[in-house]
């Protein structure tokens, strides 16, 4: 009996130390996979390249300058080393690699600047480096991108939907150009989007969190903050979904609450990936022309802004009936200082 026991003991501990070596050696395994994926990005991505989406800049020599977006100055003491493959600023001391660089201006961590260059970079990460980031921002970075989809696809398969996209023909838009800006329909309906969401395994709090439904009065659920309407996506510099204006629709009555009153346009509310002080419509198809033209034609409608677009004027944004604030100027200025209302 003591015997049988003491075996036990011993292989469990073997067994254990077993468990212990192959955890090791996977992290080891790990960390090996998430260098060779830094060194891959920074081999096919150019510094100069990703910071000049981000700031204007201007060849100096070997090197290229730029006016700094880390502190306020009137000439340029940021420097890129093109050979280095780093900046440098001489006013306020930060430098670094595009990795530093996309922490600093994206205001991200390191597991975030990762997953972004490695997109830019064309480069699939492992799925230990996605999960071991996926903090609240990513989840509603995944529903925002699901609900596009969803969407989308509404606004071609559903009947309303159908008329919703012959509506906007009508208003001359291009097929294009809506596939491009990624328009679509949200259904007449108190919980078409929030079922399709739940069943795909995310919870109501998070789709609450990202804005796309609200919670039910003195009652348990959610329901569909967007119906029966027409939606614009809003990106951010990256083009990944943030946010969403949504146009009313009313080829159906439109289902309202208790004494709501539709109103043409809603907008998604704050959310943690979503601040409408910092965003702007259309920026992130509109930079590169802003850059080239060195000006920035604002518009008040998302309507304005992609019939401007289709019509080869790309270096256009719009304030989406917000109101323009300093950060909007904040980031415009990375592009350019000329600014046509
Ligand atoms: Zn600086």
């Amino acid at each position: 009996m003591n015997g049988l026991t003491e075996l036990d003991g011993a292989s469990k501990r073997r067994n254990a130390s077993r468990h212990l070596r192959r955890t090791i050696q996977n992290d080891w395994a790990e960390s090996i996979i998430m260098e060779d994926n830094i060194s891959k990005i920074k081999e096919r991505l150019d510094v100069v390249e990703v910071l000049s989406g981000y700031i204007k800049v201007q060849k100096a020599g070997m090197n290229y300058k730029a006016r700094c977006p880390f502190h306020n100055e009137k000439t340029s003491s940021f420097y890129i080393s093109p050979e280095r493959q780093i900046w440098h600023c001489f006013g306020c001391q930060k430098g670094g690699d595009i990795f530093g660089f996309v922490k600093e201006i994206e205001g991200v961590e390191f597991p975030d600047a990762l997953r972004i260059l490695a997109q830019k970079a064309g480069i699939q990460l492992q799925h230990h480096e996605l999960i071991s980031n996926k903090d609240a921002k990513s989840v509603l970075f995944e529903i925002s991108e699901l609900a596009t989809k969803f969407f989308e696809k509404q606004l071609r398969a559903s009947r309303t939907g159908m008329q919703a996209l012959k509506y906007l023909k009508e208003r001359g838009l291009e097929e294009n150009i809506i596939d491009e800006f990624r328009l679509g329909f949200a259904a007449n309906d108190w919980e078409a989007l929030s079922r399709f969401l739940k069943d795909r395994g995310y919870n109501e709090s998070d789709i609450v969190g990202a804005g796309l439904a609200i919670k039910r009065e003195g009652k348990p659920g959610v329901y569909d903050r967007f119906r029966s309407r027409i939606m614009f996506p809003i990106m951010d510099l990256n083009g990944r979904v943030v946010g969403f204006t949504g146009r009313v629709f009313e080829a159906e009555k439109p289902l309202v609450t208790k004494g709501e009153q539709p109103a043409k346009y809603i907008n998604t509310p704050q959310t943690l990936i979503y601040d409408k002080s910092m965003v702007l419509y259309g920026l992130s198809k509109a930079k590169q022309a802003i850059r080239q033209n060195d000006k920035c034609l604002l518009v008040e409608g998302n309507m304005d802004a992609l019939m401007s677009y289709q019509a080869g004027v790309a270096n256009v944004v719009a304030s989406s009936g917000t109101a323009l604030t300093p950060n909007h100027l904040k980031i415009l200025q990375r592009y350019t200082n000329n600014l046509d209302l």
